[in-house]
């Protein structure tokens, strides 16, 4: 094929599927002839598999939770600590507006963190301040959730130091880390609980709505796992108010073929990554930092990139095309502008951040001509 005709698309959600077509369809097929759709033996091994991947590796025992998204696993585990109502929850201004929402959904007010401006990720220092002097008029702040951005994780130890001091929770947001670790640890074991997303776009992702939780307080994740159908610690009794938030069988089926390749795929995102590190090392625009001891796992590979719109058409000539992980930070979106607490940063970096970010093309099963092209059309810059 001539070079030029070769387009790169930013995500590919179908290739995925095509690379794994057998598997994935007797998984399914195994789940239509089970007669059992919801909450079944696919969603309770799942469960088990995960929590065993997670602890692998020297991390304390993990207990999985699976539910509906990952929006509800933040949720979930706001509910199963208690914290709603009469609670801050602090957390980032750049990341999905559903961190947010899912502080809200449970009641609670959020305060949203400044990130440093290298990493994209929660500003340890900023989070000390505002719990040594919290802003006037809000509930105690009950929790923080550093949201391990793109897939580079947060300063993970300062912020649990800052979060033990003052005996707040900490929950990680994992929904772009799946698999990233820091100082060899994997993300999602270090805070009280992690929320993962499985949306088909994430490292890890259903073939529909998926989330996890994690957590080594088997307490905790028993009394999740009860809230999250109708609070029934026994069936049809509820104990205490629950949701209804499952994970279905289907899609735990195709979860656990996906699970095993989970590695390989973070793998091959680090492999393009470098790729990409070495065709823009002559030119204009830094690749991406990482931090010491961090192992990026790529969900985006973000670029700051001030005059974007230009750079982004030049790409799209190339046949690259790119995206923006965030354009609008949460507390400048219609819903929560003006209403939302900030810390005293401001969330100027945030703000920063959304005028220049660019994400390009990474995925497991882009090819090598693929990345090829985009780092001709990054040389070309
Ligand atoms: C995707 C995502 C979520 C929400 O996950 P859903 O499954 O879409 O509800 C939460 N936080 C971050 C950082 C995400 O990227």
């Amino acid at each position: 094929m001539n070079v030029q005709d070769i387009i790169v698309p930013q995500a590919d959600l179908g290739a995925a599927y095509r690379a794994q077509k057998d598997a994935i369809d007797a998984a399914v097929a195994r789940v239509l002839a089970s007669g059992w759709y919801i909450l079944g033996q696919e969603g309770a091994a799942f469960e088990r598999e995960y929590g065993a991947w997670l602890s692998a590796g020297g991390a304390p025992a993990m207990t999985a939770v699976g539910c509906a998204n990952g929006t509800d696993a933040i949720a979930l585990i706001l509910r199963g600590l208690g914290i709603g109502p009469g609670c801050t929850v602090a957390t980032v201004s750049h990341t999905a507006v559903a961190t947010v929402a899912a502080i809200e959904m449970v009641g609670a007010t959020p305060l949203l963190i400044d990130i440093d401006p290298r990493t994209f990720c929660l500003d340890a220092a900023e989070l000390a301040e505002v719990l040594r002097s919290p802003p006037p008029g809000l509930p105690p702040v009950r929790a923080v959730i550093p949201v391990h951005i793109y897939g580079h994780a947060c300063d993970m130890d300062a912020i649990l130091a800052i979060g033990r001091a003052a005996g707040i929770a900490v929950v990680e947001d994992v929904a772009q880390a799946h698999g990233g670790r820091l100082d060899g640890r994997m993300l999602g074991t270090l805070g009280d609980a992690a929320a993962f997303s499985l949306y088909p776009t994430k490292n890890l992702g259903a073939l529909g709505d998926a989330g996890v939780t994690a957590t080594p307080d088997a307490a905790l994740a028993a009394r999740m796992a009860a809230i999250r159908q109708y609070g029934w610690h026994r069936r049809y009794i509820s104990d205490e108010v629950g949701v209804n938030s499952r994970l279905d069988e289907m899609q735990a089926a195709i979860l656990r073929v996906r699970l095993p390749l989970l590695d390989a795929g973070n793998a091959r995102r680090r492999a393009v990554a470098a790729a990409y590190d070495a065709a823009l090392a002559e030119g204009p625009f830094a690749a991406p930092y990482r931090a010491p001891g961090v192992e990026h796992v790529f969900h985006q590979y973000v670029l700051r990139v001030p005059d974007r719109e230009g750079v982004m058409e030049r790409l799209r000539v190339q046949g690259v095309a790119t995206a923006i992980h965030y354009p609008v930070p949460v507390h400048e979106q219609a819903a929560y502008k003006g209403r939302v607490a900030m810390g005293p940063a401001g969330c100027a970096e945030t703000a920063r951040a959304a005028g220049e970010v660019m994400s390009l093309p990474v995925f497991p099963e882009i090819t090598d001509a693929q990345v090829e092209r985009v780092c001709a059309a990054l040389r070309a810059l």
